[in-house]
């Protein structure tokens, strides 16, 4: 259970306090940690208590499942209480991963309707976040599944909550990162799938406009997504590959001479601790990107890939949050509206190409419309960049910050580690909703995190 803590050295402050941080291993802080044993008990465990926030696998980047004082460990929450096979229907507790249910559902024909870029991911965690997936201009995000939540919230009572019985706290729940109560269980639908397999068709896009025109061809597909090689410049700008996917039928991979549930291997590659920071840089990811373009390119137009290759790529890596040393790395996500879309990624991406420090880890997906509430999804394109932490980076990232409030987008709380307020207040209009609701449940001052202090929320 105590894999999800990301713990770096015994802190100074209490005895039971530790330095902690996200997967970025940027910012890192002092929190007393608090492991939950089960739902019936996490009332007893919270009672009285001030500045707690509920961790899952701790697979946000910055500091949102970092406790003001207190972190919550959801991990024992982890029992699946009820499947209907007839209609998808799951309810599973806070602390289940999505490796936990795609490791029992798959091989029984159903795979879970929205799925983040890892399976390290708890139940609890990816409704606070509202995650996305590659299916979210078609499907909406993973709040958009669930049927009912079971909520903890500041006044020790649990609440079963729907679009239907305590609405607002629902709304408000998904997406909120963990600020109006905790998780203990939710009742969402998984989707009935044939195979294990995705065809997956790759397409190059020669610049950015190419590359917003195969995205928005993608409108029926299930899944899109596209990575771009951040360095490259001038006329190549915002170039890279667009992935298409579809489910694979039963007969496809048969006739592929496919086992239709494929197992991933056993065992992973893990970047071992202590890498120096320089190990990412300028010569290695040009290089990076100029291997994986050619082998895009190469690869030709449609392949069966197996669930965990097209879904989870970098989850074959173990720790691989170590390669950016030990200083970390954030992480930077925007959303922008469609309409001048493609002039202010440009404008972004000409920074980012110019600063040279980008890692090879540079996504474009298009989303549907958002969520409502805290949540990040907004109709357009959103950039995910990764970036050493550093002072370059911090400065690079204000000049981004301002381009998306100017195109009136929003940066991603769940990889958040050092946004102003100011960025924030100007991207989601439902936080004076979102204040409201903390007020009157007792949540201001009891449930913060470090990212919600530094937010002020
Ligand atoms: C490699 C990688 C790829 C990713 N790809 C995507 C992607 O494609 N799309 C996307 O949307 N996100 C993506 N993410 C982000 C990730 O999906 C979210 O940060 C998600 O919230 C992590 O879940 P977790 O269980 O690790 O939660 P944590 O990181 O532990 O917590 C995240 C937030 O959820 C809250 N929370 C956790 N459990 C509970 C609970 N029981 N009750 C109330 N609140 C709770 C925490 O307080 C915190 O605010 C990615 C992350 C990584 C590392």
């Amino acid at each position: 259970m105590h894999a999800n803590l990301t713990l770096t050295e015994a802190g100074p402050e209490a005895r039971s306090s530790r330095m902690i941080s996200g997967w970025g291993r940027y910012p890192r802080a002092a929190s007393e940690i608090l492991a939950a044993d089960s739902p019936e008990t996490l009332p007893a465990l919270l009672h009285g208590r001030r500045g707690v926030i509920a961790r899952g696998a701790g697979r946000a980047y910055g500091d949102a499942a970092v406790g003001r004082r207190t972190t919550v460990l959801t991990g024992a929450l982890d029992r699946l209480r009820g499947f209907d096979p007839a209609s998808g229907r799951l309810r599973a507790e806070a602390g289940v991963t999505l490796a936990d249910i795609v490791r029992t559902f798959l091989p029984r024909g159903f795979f879970p309707p929205v799925v983040p870029g890892t399976q390290f991911v708890t139940v609890g965690g990816m409704i606070a976040s509202d995650v996305h997936g590659k299916n979210h201009h078609r499907e909406g995000g993973f709040g958009a599944h669930v049927e009912a939540l079971t909520v903890l919230t500041p006044d020790g009572v649990p609440r079963l909550c729907a679009r239907d019985r305590e609405p607002e706290l629902f709304a408000m729940t998904v997406g909120g990162m963990g600020l109006t109560g905790t998780i203990l269980d939710a009742t969402f639908h998984l989707r009935p799938v044939e195979s294990g397999w995705i065809r997956q068709q790759t397409r190059v896009a020669a610049d950015l406009g190419a590359m917003l025109r195969a995205l928005d061809a993608d409108d029926a597909a299930t899944y899109s997504v596209a990575w771009i090689d951040c360095l490259a410049r001038g006329p190549a700008l915002g170039r890279g590959l667009v992935y298409r996917g579809e489910h694979a039928g039963r007969e496809v991979c048969l006739a592929a001479g496919r086992d239709p549930f494929p197992i991933p291997p056993r065992g992973r590659l893990t970047v071992p601790p202590g890498l120096p920071g320089w190990t990412l840089n300028r010569a290695s990811v040009t290089a990076f990107n100029a291997l994986y373009f050619r082998r895009g390119r190469a690869a030709g137009a449609s392949a069966l890939v197996p669930w965990h290759s097209y879904f989870f790529p970098l989850d074959g890596l173990a720790a691989w949050n170590r390669l950016y040393g030990a200083r970390g790395f954030v992480q930077h996500q925007c959303v922008v509206p469609r309409l001048g879309a493609e002039a202010v990624l440009s404008g972004m991406l000409d920074r980012v190409a110019r600063l040279g420090t980008a890692s090879p880890l540079a996504v474009l997906k298009r989303l549907g419309p958002g969520g409502g509430g805290l949540s990040f999804p907004m109709e357009g394109y959103t950039l995910a960049l990764d970036l050493p932490a550093n002072a370059a980076t911090f400065a690079l990232l204000d000049a981004l910050d301002r381009c998306v409030v100017a195109a009136g987008g929003r940066l991603y709380l769940a990889k958040d580690a050092r946004q102003s307020r100011d960025t924030f207040e100007a991207g989601y209009p439902a936080l004076p909703a979102f204040r409201d609701l903390r007020r009157r449940l007792g949540a201001d001052g009891v449930l913060a995190s470090r990212l919600s202090t530094r937010l002020g929320l």
